[in-house]
């Protein structure tokens, strides 16, 4: 039974079949529609140790399973052009201000080029393919870049020569670039808020938080599904991180990229140690808690972090994955990520945004 002590700070059990018990209940009320709230979401920070932290990943697979199904979200990328940014993210190795080690630096790449690469996704089995560019964003190109025509282009031959979905990731977008966006078949668009309100400017100042979700929102009132989500392992507290995970269900997004920092040579926050795996897990699950039917997309640092147990986190929330090579690092081969799939009864494919899974119940309210 779970007390409330006089701060309202919730106290979990410490009996183990107890704890199983409760976040088995919470399950099963947000699988019923309800929106876990802040207090709650602390109070599963709380779980420690790799026996408690198996059994809330455990419940959260129950809640993707019942809000999500089986099907993973796989999507490829493309690194469309690199280096050389005039934003100072510290994680970043594409920056001006920090360059990384080993981080290319090239113009845009041509349309022939990136439709050929969308081909190869599609052959490896993704059904989405974003093309990612450095920069602060399209908003900020002069007027005489002929770059934004370039790519609207190139997103109409994926279309057709390619036959796979095409997303893009370009930076901050205005309303009419939005529009023109989806116009050219965009469905979908890459943009992070990377991290909570309160921790970002530890992260970036040559832009704002702000700035980001006004992209966002931009997206979403052209009718493109937002793919926003952040980064884990930037030296953020626990409220940090269910502060972001909040508030990209307050933008009901539709896919949630989780990214695990895998720290670059060379960058400021190149010298963090990486991530525990089973931090990662529990993230993950408390992510998969408070965004229950919403796509949670393995993202940048799955190898690297994760390594042997990257499997977990398919069964800890996940429902979707990133396949092939990331911007400025490798992934490993494709077919070893179908194997993992099928190992563990998943198949991969096009997962339901919030709202298309059949068995899930429409508009939580906040009462767990
Ligand atoms: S994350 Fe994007 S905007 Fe920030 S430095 Fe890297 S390329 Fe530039």
């Amino acid at each position: 039974m779970v007390q409330a002590s006089l701060s309202s700070a919730i106290t979990l059990p410490e009996d183990t079949q107890q704890l199983q018990q409760w976040l088995n209940q919470l399950a099963d009320r947000i699988i019923a529609g309800e929106a876990i709230s802040k207090s709650v979401a602390l109070a599963l920070t709380q779980i420690e140790g790799q026996e408690n932290i198996l059994l809330l990943c455990e419940a959260a697979d129950r809640i993707r399973q019942s809000c999500c199904g089986n099907q993973v979200d796989l999507c490829s990328i493309i690194n469309v052009k690199s280096g050389n940014c005039s934003e100072n993210c510290r994680f970043c190795s594409q920056s001006v201000h920090h360059p990384g080690q080993e981080s290319p630096i090239y113009g845009l790449k041509s349309p022939d080029e990136i439709v050929e690469q969308a081909k190869s996704a599609k052959a490896a089995g993704a059904k989405r393919f974003c093309l990612v560019s450095q920069g602060r964003g399209l908003k900020y190109n002069s007027p005489k870049s002929k770059e934004f025509e370039q790519i609207l282009e190139t997103v109409k031959r994926i279309i057709t020569e390619a036959q796979i979905k095409p997303c893009c990731a370009l930076g901050e977008v205005t309303q009419e670039q939005a529009q023109a966006l989806a116009e050219a078949g965009v469905t979908r668009y890459n943009h992070n808020l990377e991290a909570s309100e309160n921790f970002y400017p530890q992260i970036v100042t040559t832009h704002s938080w702000r700035d980001r979700v006004e992209t966002v929102k931009n997206l979403k009132s052209a009718g493109i599904q937002a793919c926003t989500g952040g980064i884990i392992g930037m030296g953020e507290t626990w409220e940090d991180r269910i502060d972001l995970a909040l508030s990209l269900r307050e933008l009901e997004v539709e896919s949630v990229p989780i990214n695990l920092l895998n720290p670059r040579e060379g960058t400021p926050l190149g010298h963090l140690p990486k991530l525990d795996a089973f931090e990662a897990l529990k993230a993950i699950a408390i992510f998969r808690f408070i965004l229950p039917a919403q796509i949670l997309r393995y993202a940048g640092g799955r190898e690297a972090v994760m390594g042997k147990l990257q499997n977990l986190g398919l069964k800890a929330g996940i429902n979707a994955m990133l396949i092939g090579h990331y911007l400025t690092t490798l992934g490993q081969p494709p077919e070893q990520d179908h194997l993992m799939l099928e190992s563990l009864g998943l198949q991969g494919g096009e997962a339901p945004i919030p709202g298309e899974y059949p068995s899930q119940a429409q508009n939580p309210t906040i009462s767990c």
